[in-house]
């Protein structure tokens, strides 16, 4: 058994780290919100205080933060986990962070003696909790390797797509997909209601027809048809506005990049940043209904 490091115990870190305790790993982990040191302990994770606190010793690193932001703090820098890591450990970044993030931290990780992959991941906290990921991962074949008995553990899709950022090249391409699919799920639901359709009558026929999709399927978003929707609890996220948001503004810069008319996720993410700047911002994606008019009860 090893000890490995976790940094970011949100939504999707504590259900994800959970199965590395499970499977009898030390996993010291680090995280700035008391609430979520607070469920990472209740599920075994050793907490501690200080980045460099957690990843001595260990066989490797493990991120989940909201942005390439926090990810490029937690990483670098003289306080940073590739300074403190004992050399030839591999920090995974399961985090949407975006292709340039990954190649400069795998390019900072090298200089330090340290291996670096990006391993984005897709299926939601219902994927993290069961242990059922899919995983895209970039970097070099040695450090996928080094990290495979743990990614196993969370992920029952894994791909090595390539090297470094290819990982994120996949995740953002995907999200956009989902990001549309959601966005249009919440409209067509809101305009379905206003028809005067039964939600659950709707919901069935969608399934059985062309519209369906995993994002209207999973996260069907009016309360009180899908049990795990984050719609039928009163929108608690789940997955947070301002991350798909986030998500689909890197796959819009790519396009403006690689000259691509990226036409519907322009318009997906100024539905999503309209629904964060009215305060909706950390609520679940599906809270884009709510903005869009869907009736719901208090
Ligand atoms: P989250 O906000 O719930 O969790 C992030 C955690 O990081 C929070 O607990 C926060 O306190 C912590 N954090 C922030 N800055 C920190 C710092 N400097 N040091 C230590 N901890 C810090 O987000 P999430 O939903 O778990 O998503 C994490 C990543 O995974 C994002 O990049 C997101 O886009 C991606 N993702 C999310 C989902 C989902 O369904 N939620 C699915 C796939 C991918």
């Amino acid at each position: 058994m090893s000890n490995v490091a976790w940094i970011g115990l949100g939504h999707m870190g504590v259900p994800m780290s959970k199965h590395l305790v499970d499977a009898g790993h030390t996993v010291r982990g680090v995280d700035i919100e008391e609430g979520a040191r607070a469920r990472a302990r209740e599920n075994g994770v050793e907490v501690v205080d200080s980045i460099g606190d957690a990843v001595r010793d260990v066989d490797a690193v493990f991120t989940m933060l909201p942005t390439g932001k926090e990810v490029t703090a937690v990483l670098t820098g003289p306080d940073g986990a590739f300074a403190h890591m004992p050399e030839g450990a591999v920090a995974a970044d399961f985090s949407t962070t975006g292709i340039e993030t990954a190649e400069t931290l795998s390019e900072q990780a090298r200089e330090q003696g340290v291996g670096f992959v990006d391993a984005p991941v897709s299926g939601g906290v219902q994927g993290a909790e069961k242990g059922d990921l899919a995983l895209m991962l970039g970097g070099e074949v040695d450090h996928v390797l080094a990290v495979e008995r743990f990614t196993k553990l969370v992920g029952n899709y894994i791909v090595h797509v390539g090297p470094s950022g290819r990982g994120q090249a996949m995740k953002v391409v995907n999200n956009a997909m989902m990001g549309v699919a959601m966005a249009v799920s919440c409209e067509a639901s809101v305009l379905a209601q206003r028809l005067g359709l039964d939600p659950q009558v709707f919901y069935d026929m969608v399934l059985r027809s062309s519209g369906d999709n995993w994002a209207f399927r999973n996260w069907f978003p009016l309360p009180g048809v899908v049990p795990t929707s984050p719609a039928s609890h009163g929108y608690e996220a789940g997955f947070m506005v301002d991350l798909v948001a986030k998500d689909l503004r890197l796959a819009v810069e790519l396009g403006t990049e690689l000259d691509v008319t990226m036409a519907t996720s322009k318009t997906a993410f100024e539905l999503f940043r309209r629904t964060s700047e009215a305060g909706a911002g950390k609520r679940d994606l599906t809270s884009l209904a709510l903005e869009l008019g869907a009736q719901v009860d208090p």
